[in-house]
């Protein structure tokens, strides 16, 4: 009986294939603002806004100053491993882009029905609204184009995701909780990049707004929507040529139950690392209450070849050549700036 169970093996159909690789990039809503904000941030946008219903399932819109795209890139734009920030292995070694692998519009519009909409900045007229063309795809097909004024820019607009993946819509966790992560990261991102303003609008209310005035210290007011000036210290810090760490840490005042506000970048993309974390506690020592954590933002600066972020685009994890050699420098840092560093009373609540 067992020997007649064995089937064929086959390969799986494009179309099966394409749906399973989309769910790997596109976990929940988050994973499309993050896709759709790098791709601004990659077009060198000043100005990103993101509008958010029903916590990303009913919409997701994102749009953005940048360059935009030509009207004869949008369809190409949306196939799978197209891109324009790549053309060659060698490329991967020295990328000065968030994206690279040309899978996120792709996959997007193959679990979701998705509207890009662009006009190229290079023609005339730059601040006057002229036609740009835009196209919906729904399931991968192309099922709609048509022309619409706008300034320069980019406008993505993503309805019904997950609508053809019913096991993935059944694992969501309703509105609050998409809100929650959108939200987390959206205050990441806007940390990462104090240059750029950022507009983040959850069910028609403003959740966070940043100037985008490069001043990472009023960036970090506007997106804890607290005063923290007394309670941040600077930290700037290196060891040998290539290692290097910037930012600001919160005293004690700001212990936290979660760590949800540590901020940590690596070469500028964001990472969540347990070493580095255990690192930055033992900075604080007992100057934290047990069991709470800090809020701080670091920027880790590693020679590019001593550092690897080509790993799975829905992991942030990072390996560093001389890991100790950071983990040794964080915990310093940390200790040098709370040293001198004044004992406030009470804890600090956030909104
Ligand atoms: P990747 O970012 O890895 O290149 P994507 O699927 O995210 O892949 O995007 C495909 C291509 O579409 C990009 O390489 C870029 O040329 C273009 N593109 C996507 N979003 C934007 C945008 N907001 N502004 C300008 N061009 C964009
Ligand atoms: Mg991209």
């Amino acid at each position: 009986e067992r020997y007649g169970e064995r089937k064929p093996i086959i390969v799986l159909p494009d179309e099966v294939a394409e749906r399973i690789a989309a769910g790997e990039v596109i976990e929940r809503p988050a994973s499309v603002i993050k896709e759709l904000i790098e791709n601004a941030l990659d077009a060198q946008a000043r100005d990103i806004k993101i509008e958010v219903r029903g916590g990303g399932l009913l919409l997701m819109r994102v749009s953005d100053d940048g360059i935009g795209m030509p009207e004869d890139d949008l369809e190409r734009a949306c196939l799978r491993h197209s891109t324009s920030k790549l053309t060659t292995v060698e490329d991967l070694e020295r990328l000065g882009t968030l994206g690279f692998r040309g899978e996120a519009l792709a996959s997007i519009a193959t679990i979701a029905e998705m509207t890009l909409q662009s006009r190229a900045s290079e023609t005339a007229e730059e601040d006057a609204e002229q036609p740009a063309s835009w196209i919906t795809l729904r399931g991968g097909e192309v099922i709609e184009r048509g022309l619409k004024a706008r300034l320069p820019g980019t406008t993505v607009t993503v309805r019904d995701l997950f609508y053809n993946v019913p096991a993935r819509l059944k694992f969501m966790r309703g509105a609050r909780t998409e809100n929650g992560h959108i939200l987390q990261l959206v205050r990441r991102t806007a940390l990462g990049y104090p240059g750029v303003r950022f507009t983040l609008v959850l069910d028609e209310h403003i959740a966070l707004q940043t100037s985008g005035s490069g001043d990472l210290k009023a960036a970090l007011t506007e997106i804890y929507a607290l005063p923290l000036n007394e309670m941040l210290h600077e930290v700037e810090r290196g060891v040998g040529e290539n290692c290097r760490v910037h930012g600001y840490v919160g005293n004690r005042v700001l212990a936290q139950s979660g760590r949800q506000y540590v901020t940590l970048f690596v070469n500028g993309r964001w990472v969540q690392s347990r070493a580095l974390y255990e690192a930055l506690e033992k900075g604080y020592r007992s100057l934290l209450p047990k069991g709470k954590h800090p809020l701080l933002i670091l920027y880790i600066e590693v020679a590019p070849d001593e550092v690897d972020v080509n790993v799975h685009p829905a992991k942030i994890e990072v390996r560093l050549a001389r890991e100790q050699e950071v983990l040794n420098l964080l915990t310093e840092a940390i200790q040098a700036v709370l040293e001198r560093s004044p004992i406030l009373p009470e804890e600090v609540r956030f909104p």
